[in-house]
């Protein structure tokens, strides 16, 4: 068993889960809800090889398809899901977020996609499974219990300034009336503050997007004149001020650079490396 390295001061932590091989992460916070599947990979339980090694979820890094189909199959199996049921999202560091519908069942899986520039997705069709993919940026989880809808949207640095937390949040609200204090959320495994060295040019984008009184908690410079940015605690903030109750934040307590064997990090790797999944979905009734 690779060993994990869990990061100080953030609870709760995520809990670690196995089956037929294949080894995942999942909330505690969300088993209270009997009708939603979630996940988030780890590296462990494919069978793709080298940088890859060995759950790879890219079909565009370089890797087999025949590889990346056969580990998507046995992630399915061991979360329990239908891969053909996966919609997945068209990275590129929006805040574009996408409502999914039964039509789009299987998309980036099973066909290739009909849009592009979508890092965010909503939906509340009972069957779908949502992904999108890391290794660094931010997951965040969305679910509404009472509408029941849910949303995935990748926060990297730049959807983070975007504020696509708040936008995602905004999108559930039109369409399916999903009001904040009701929501359950989760900021999923990615690079951490101790990790995340970034220039003055990316804090400039931070202050500007963040009120002052949050900077301290946000980042601070090095004498390298470098800064330690912080984008869990960032994409916190996003859903507290976007009215999610604190209580209903569940923290990711693991770093994808901290841990280079069990996740993929593209800092750690230098880029050499192959894609880990968010999944969730609504279970059919
Ligand atoms: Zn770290």
């Amino acid at each position: 068993m690779t060993e994990i390295k869990w990061s100080e001061g953030t609870r709760p932590h995520m809990q670690v889960k196995e089956k037929k091989g294949v080894t995942w992460l999942s909330y505690p916070a969300f088993e209270q809800f009997p009708d939603i599947i979630h996940a988030f990979s780890t590296r462990l339980g494919g069978v793709s090889r080298g940088i890859y090694s060995s759950m790879n979820l890219s079909f565009t890094r370089g890797d087999e398809d025949t590889a990346v189909y056969e580990n998507y199959r046995r992630l399915a199996v061991a979360v329990g899901f239908e891969m053909e049921d996966i919609v997945t999202s068209d990275q590129t560091h929006t805040a574009n977020v996408r409502m999914v519908t039964e039509n789009d069942r299987g998309n980036g899986i099973m066909r290739p996609r009909p849009y592009t520039d979508v890092d965010g997705m909503i939906t509340n069709v009972p069957g779908l499974v949502l992904a999108t993919f890391y290794a660094d940026c931010v997951p965040l989880y969305f679910v509404d219990p009472v509408h029941h809808a849910i949303g995935l949207s990748h926060s990297g640095w730049r959807g983070t300034v975007a504020g696509i937390g708040k936008v995602t949040i905004e999108k559930m609200r039109e369409e399916y009336g999903t009001r904040p204090e009701e929501l359950y959320t989760a900021i999923g495994p990615s690079i951490c503050q101790d990790c995340y060295e970034v220039s003055e040019d990316v804090i400039l984008e931070f202050q500007h997007a963040f009120a002052r009184k949050y900077w301290d908690d946000l980042f601070y410079k090095k004498e390298n004149g470098k800064y330690q940015l912080n984008l869990w605690e960032a994409n916190r903030i996003i859903m507290l001020e976007a009215g999610i109750k604190e209580a209903h934040i569940s923290m990711p307590g693991i770093c994808t650079c901290c841990n280079p064997e069990f996740l993929f990090s593209h800092r750690a790797s230098h880029g050499k490396r192959g894609n880990l999944g968010a999944f969730l979905g609504i279970c059919r009734k």
